[in-house]
Parts: structure tokens; C-alpha cells; sequence
């Protein structure tokens, strides 16, 4: 918990550690994901979008060194939850196809989170006027938008598999 919570930066702060440690609870988790994916596309995707993850947590490292903020310090309870969501889904006995239809649910569900924490952020750094962590946190929030809809693209197929 943080020691003070008293004007708009605090919750900023608050809210970029959040962040902060959801991406790291994601780097440890998206492996998994990948591992688990039957389908090609839906493996690729994960697998790069663990690339892009790892990026996420560097360009927040350099937002809150500008901010002179430790990116530390708080657990993302929510994304625990998700995350804790798929891994006992994916212990789940299920047919190939209908675990990536799975695997597709849960990771659409983390990255909605996302998008709705990033959009926050954003929003909270354009009124603070801290442009360059605006340009930076906008372009996480683009990269969990773009995952969300290749996700979308890729259940198309994993989907109708599913059902057959
Ligand atoms: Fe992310
Ligand atoms: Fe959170
Ligand atoms: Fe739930
Ligand atoms: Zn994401």
C-alpha cells in the first residue's frame, strides 16, 4: 500500500506499478499459453505477443524512470485472478480445439483488462500533462487493442473447429 494517495500523480503512480506488475505476471504466464495452443496462428500469437509484452514492461520501466517512480511495488490481484482463471482451465481434459477455443476466452479477458488499464493511464497522463509517458502508455494501449482483435480473427477458425 502506498503512503500517500492525495492528488491525481499519486493515483498515476498507483496505477502505472499496477500495470507494472501485470505485464510481469504476464511474461511468466503467456509461455504456458503458447505451450498449450494447438492451433499454429493462435501459438504465433501468443508467442509474439509475449515479445511485445516484454517490450511493455521495458517502455514502463522508462516511463516511470521519467516520472521518477519505482515501477515496483504493487501486485496486480486482478491479473493473478485471470491468470489463475486459465491455468486451471487449461488442467481441463479437453479436446485440442476446444482448449484453444478456451485459451482464446481467457486471453481475450486479459487483454480487455489491459485495455481498460492502459486507457486509464492514458487519460490520467494526457491531464497531467506527462506527454511522453502519454506517448508511451498509448502505444502499449495500441499493442493490447491489436492483440485483442488478431485474438478475435484467430477464433473465427478455432472456434468453427471447436464446435464440429
Ligand atoms: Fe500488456
Ligand atoms: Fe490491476
Ligand atoms: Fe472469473
Ligand atoms: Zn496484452
Amino acid at each position: 500500500m502506498s503512503d500517500k494517495m492525495k492528488t491525481l500523480d499519486d493515483l498515476f503512480e498507483h496505477q502505472l506499478q499496477d500495470l507494472y506488475s501485470a505485464e510481469e505476471q504476464l511474461i511468466k504466464a503467456l509461455p504456458e499459453m503458447a505451450a498449450k495452443a494447438s492451433n499454429p496462428k493462435l501459438k504465433k500469437a501468443f508467442e509474439s505477443h509475449l515479445e511485445e509484452t516484454k517490450e511493455q514492461k521495458r517502455l514502463l520501466e522508462e516511463v516511470c524512470k521519467e516520472l521518477d517512480i519505482k515501477p515496483s511495488g504493487e501486485k496486480c490481484k486482478a491479473m493473478e485472478g485471470l491468470i489463475q482463471e486459465a491455468k486451471s482451465m487449461m488442467k481441463e481434459k479437453a479436446s485440442p480445439e476446444v482448449m484453444d477455443a478456451a485459451l482464446i476466452a481467457d486471453a481475450q479477458r486479459i487483454e480487455h483488462y489491459e485495455i481498460s488499464g492502459y486507457g486509464t493511464a492514458c487519460t490520467f497522463a494526457k491531464q497531467l500533462d506527462h506527454s511522453e509517458a502519454k506517448k508511451k502508455l498509448g502505444k502499449i494501449l495500441e499493442q493490447e487493442y491489436s492483440a485483442d482483435e488478431k485474438l478475435t480473427k484467430i477464433s473465427e477458425t478455432v472456434n468453427a473447429k471447436a464446435e464440429a
